[in-house]
């Protein structure tokens, strides 16, 4: 089979393998479309911890496909079933296993990461991923490349969670990235009041406003919390997503909230970067609720792919690329150029 493999001198490239073999309790998946994402991009640039120097392996962690295999003993994975792959596989037995942080595991591994992932016309699924429940049937009705859009939606819901955003709030998203246009749409699905999209680039800013942000605005043009303000009546935001790995915003998101905010740092600085002034009087006298995100587990990756199914074309317009695992590069190209969303690259179970 074909597959964009990581290889020992740092760089992807796209070359035969075996095909997969399902080893007892394990499934194998024919690709139907597996998502780029800025952590693929990472690995890239040889920069993924989990890719260290010499590293031989095929990345790829938003994957959704046909079983082909099933050594799993489930009747529900039967070949021709359709899936979509929750990536990271907790061990479920250790301290934030058993509190329910499968996205905290302390012996986390994970297909795309750890393991070969979805950058191939075919992926193996471990044992231990099919007995986690990494492995969900995709329902009827829902086309496989919008499935794709799992995994980003997931981590999207899971920082949302703690942000209890409802009709009465404004959201402001900092970053219109595919991670902060994806907390617009779910945001906007649901109900919220208004949402503020913060964004230097203009384009991103239209496309933004294009996708139901209510106000949108350029954190250059002036002080952040001073422009979200004169939009709130001077109240601030009342939840705030940080979606954009820049350290200064972290501390403006603080002052751009109102009183009794919620904050979610969605966002990872760039190792040894995370040190960033943050007035701590500001989380005291407005009793902010500050909370971080970090991956998904299998939950989120459920209620992602609920929401999916119930409406799909909400989430359609982030799809911006797709292309055959044989225009790997062309597809990392695309990924990387900024007018691009969601880019896929497609297996032969697409369509
Ligand atoms: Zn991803
Ligand atoms: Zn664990």
């Amino acid at each position: 089979m074909l597959a964009y493999e990581y290889q020992a001198d740092g760089v992807l490239r796209l070359v035969e393998r075996p095909d997969p073999v399902a080893d007892e309790g394990e499934l194998v998946v024919e690709v139907a479309a597996c998502g780029i994402c800025g952590t693929d991009l990472k690995i890239a640039r040889g920069e993924h911890r989990l890719y260290p120097p010499g590293t031989v392996r095929v990345p790829g962690h938003e994957a959704v496909g046909i079983v082909t295999q099933n050594r799993s003993g489930q009747e529900r994975f039967t070949p021709g079933t359709r899936v979509a792959i929750a990536p990271n596989i907790a061990c479920t037995r250790c301290r934030p296993c058993r509190r329910g942080l499968g996205n905290l595991c302390e012996n986390y591994t994970s297909v795309g990461l750890t393991f070969d992932g979805g950058f191939a016309e075919r992926v193996r699924i471990p044992a231990a991923g099919v007995a986690a429940g990494n492995v969900l049937v995709v329902p009827d009705g829902l086309d496989l490349a919008t499935a794709a859009l799992t995994e980003p939606i997931a981590a999207v819901v899971r920082g949302l969670r703690p942000l209890q955003v409802g009709p009465e709030d404004t959201l402001l998203v900092c970053g219109a990235g595919p991670i902060g246009l994806i907390a617009l749409l779910v945001a906007k699905h649901r109900g919220v009041g208004r949402v503020i999209v913060s964004q230097t680039s203009a384009p991103r800013r239209e496309l933004a406003a294009h996708l139901g942000a209510d106000v949108t605005l350029d954190p250059r043009a002036g002080d952040l919390a001073e422009q979200v303000r004169d939009h709130t009546d001077g109240a601030g935001a009342d939840a705030i997503v940080v979606a954009t790995p820049v350290g200064e915003v972290f501390a403006d998101a603080l002052r751009a909230a109102a009183k009794g905010g919620r904050v979610n740092f969605f966002a990872g600085l760039p190792s040894g970067r995370g040190v960033v002034g943050l007035d701590a009087n500001l989380v005291h006298y407005g009793e902010l609720v500050v909370t971080g995100s970090t991956a998904n587990t299998n939950a989120d990756n459920r209620e992602a792919l609920d929401l999916l199914a119930a409406v799909p074309e909400v989430f359609a317009p982030l799809l911006t690329g797709s292309y055959p695992i044989e225009q790997a590069g062309a597809a990392f190209e695309a990924a990387k150029a900024g007018e691009n969303l969601k880019v896929l690259l497609t297996g032969p179970a697409a369509s």
